[in-house]
């Protein structure tokens, strides 16, 4: 659990919980994550100390990850039983409460973009074949062919059928990536971007693009999660946190605490990021480890993978 308040802005971001152990993670896997993590920052940190919005900021913080093939989102994101590519998005501003969120795309370099676009519709979320005219419509980046695909992928699917072991295993490293920020005045905002699950199958949706599940922002907290996607939206995760702080009066840290111990007493593991409108800005995760970062306004900068990295 961390917790600080870094000044006038702040900006977190995550690139997904699971098994990360120092002995599980190559050389390459953990210096790639940090340099996409320390992107990401510096993408959302640019547009918060120019005095942006938060919702601008989280947008341009996951559009890095989702271009960084070290994270299960837009380019490496983990393959589906049929060895395609189906990807999840949400954002959302704490301001009005306004979301956008789409589902089982596959064209689209953006996915988050494309979330960002359907919050100016009168829709919440868009799936699937209608997401992606919409996408066209609206002239958003397609995805060059292969663009997604990365060969560690190819053989992860290949284990994990070979394996047939189910949804959720003990190696399991989920790599969604999000951010959460609070901008210098007082707006938080929340993005989630994601390709699931690896072997996913008949058009199976996680929690990432589902508003109150995986992401969310009010006028209390900005929460971005990842994990084992079914009992996020089971437990309604991030919506939970933010009852717990305005309804129960628990502060950020013990709500997520909370929020997390009843994901995992139903079987499931993950982590959250969590921003407030007075710059608290925390994460709290029930695996081994989480990519993860935070930077402020006081020049705050730091990205840590570890349990033990605090
Ligand atoms: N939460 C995501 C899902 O279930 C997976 C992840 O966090 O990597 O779709």
């Amino acid at each position: 659990m961390m917790s600080e308040t870094p000044g006038n802005w702040v900006l977190a971001v995550h690139g997904g919980a699971g098994q990360m152990t120092r002995d599980r993670l190559s050389a390459e896997e953990d210096a790639g994550a940090r340099a996409g993590l320390a992107a990401a920052l510096h993408a959302g940190s640019a547009v918060l100390a120019a005095g942006g919005s938060a919702l601008d900021a989280v947008e341009a913080a996951v559009r890095v990850l989702e271009d960084d093939p070290h994270f299960n989102a837009g380019r490496g994101a983990v393959l589906t039983y049929d060895g395609g590519v189906s990807l999840d998005a949400a954002i959302m501003a704490g301001d009005g409460q306004r979301a956008g969120a789409v589902a089982g795309v596959g064209t689209v370099r953006h996915p988050v973009s494309l979330a960002r676009r359907v919050m100016t519709t009168p829709h919440v979320m868009l799936s699937g074949a209608g997401a992606e005219q919409f996408a066209r419509e609206q002239g958003l980046e397609a995805a060059e062919p292969g663009w997604f695909e990365i060969p560690r992928r190819c053989q992860q699917l290949e284990e994990m059928k070979a394996r047939g072991d189910g949804w959720f295993d003990e190696e399991m490293k989920f790599g969604t990536v999000g951010a959460v920020a609070c901008d210098a005045g007082g707006r938080v905002a929340a993005a989630t971007s994601t390709g699931g699950i690896t072997a996913k199958r008949w058009g199976r949706i996680g929690d990432t693009p589902i508003i109150g599940a995986g992401t969310w922002a009010d006028g209390v907290c900005a929460v971005s999660a990842t994990g084992s996607g079914e009992y996020f939206i089971r437990a309604g995760v991030c919506h939970q946190i933010a009852a717990r702080i305005a309804l129960a009066g628990e502060a950020p840290a013990q709500a997520a605490t909370t929020a997390l111990a009843e994901v995992a007493k139903m079987g499931g593991s993950g982590g959250v990021i969590v921003v407030t409108p007075s710059r608290d800005a925390l994460w709290h995760f029930n695996t081994a480890g989480m990519f993860r970062g935070v930077a402020g306004s006081d020049g705050a900068r730091r990205v840590a993978i570890y349990g033990d990295e605090g």
